[in-house]
């Protein structure tokens, strides 16, 4: 199957007043229809800066971006602003961790689904009423013909997440970036917003971009995963690949934070030591060697002058300089001492 989404080479860099940020440093990454790609990494690792910048949300003044995005054989870097714009809420939307971001608190629910649906389509005031009422019933609001007039505020928090996700489906998008979206809700409605994404990717044959930092939300939608760290990828795979045979010390380390059932949820296991990478001056060779336990099996001290390449095959690569007899021996150890 061709890839809807294609990324390659990609680079986001923004202009500040102390420097450039590389945000997103030489990134590619593919995903077809009606498959759920999941981005996860800590913040600053530059999941979100990427998909801003795919929908074409970024400031053009301060931002340069290279590298090119196509989306269905249409190159997006570069595409002009009204192009963007017709695609946008259209072709592909995006949800996002507090819908207070993208509604707005003068209209009523139903006024910003409808005109959402009018802008792409074309269609009578009517009919995108209509058409507010059967998203906002796709989405299970209660009594939408009643609640379609009401105003944001007068939604709960997950009532409103769903109103958002209903004015991102509107035009039946075909590519869907989630960006948190089910962060700052409580563990029920996030699992109904979890299921309803599998259930419209299902009918619609959509492709997701689910953007998170916690492992237990891929392991639930994903079908594949990219690790992020530093603004690259240094892991991709399968989610079984990914969770159950990790390949990179930073995701073994996201994978010994994550809660289990045995252990209370707040009290990570293994939290990673040290923090994120500053973009404005990264660490030379590989990013995350500032804070890894496996620099000295390197030989050569290469961990911190020589950037490892990432190398996919068959979709799956991870970008470190231990053998793959290490990681092996390492991933063993450290799965049996868990
Ligand atoms: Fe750790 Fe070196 Fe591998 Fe980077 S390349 S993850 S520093 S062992
Ligand atoms: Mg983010």
């Amino acid at each position: 199957q061709q890839p809807f989404l294609s990324i390659k080479d990609l680079k986001v860099h923004f202009s500040t007043e102390d420097g450039i940020v590389k945000a997103v440093d030489g990134l590619s990454f593919d995903l077809v229809r009606g498959k759920t790609l999941g981005i996860v990494g800590e913040s600053g690792s530059g999941k979100s800066v990427t998909n801003l910048t795919i929908l074409g949300l970024h400031n053009p003044d301060s931002t340069k971006v290279e590298g090119s995005i196509t989306l269905d054989g249409q190159e997006l870097n570069g595409a002009p602003e009204k192009t963007l714009e017709k695609l946008r809420g259209n072709k592909m939307s995006m949800i996002f961790q507090d819908a207070l971001t993208s509604l707005s608190p003068y209209h009523t629910i139903g006024k910003q689904i409808g005109e959402t649906y009018r802008k792409h389509t074309g269609c009578s005031k009517q009919q995108a009423r209509a058409r507010a009422i059967e998203m906002l019933t796709r989405v299970g609001i209660p009594q939408p013909e009643v609640r379609v007039d009401d105003y944001p505020h007068q939604f709960s928090g997950g009532m409103r997440q769903r109103a958002m996700i209903a004015m991102a489906l509107v035009c039946d998008p075909e590519l869907l970036i989630a960006d948190e979206p089910t962060t700052a809700l409580d563990v029920t409605v996030q699992a109904q917003i979890m299921d309803l994404l599998k259930d419209l990717q299902r009918e619609f044959g959509t492709a997701i971009i689910f953007i998170t930092h916690d492992l237990g939300v891929i392991a639930d939608i994903a079908d594949d995963v990219l690790v992020m760290y530093g603004g690259r990828c240094v892991e991709r795979g399968t989610k079984k690949e990914v969770l159950s045979n990790p390949q990179h010390p930073y995701t073994w380390g996201l994978l010994g934070s994550m809660p289990s059932l045995d252990h209370p949820v707040d009290v990570p296991l293994n939290p990673i030591p040290g923090a994120p990478p500053s973009l404005l001056n990264p660490p030379s060779g590989c990013r995350f060697h500032p804070r890894c336990a496996f620099t000295e099996k390197v030989e050569g001290g290469l961990c911190s002058s020589e950037r490892p390449l990432l190398e996919i095959v068959d979709g799956r690569g991870s970008a470190c300089h231990l053998t793959d007899e290490q990681r092996r021996d390492f991933f063993t150890d450290l799965a049996g001492s868990a």
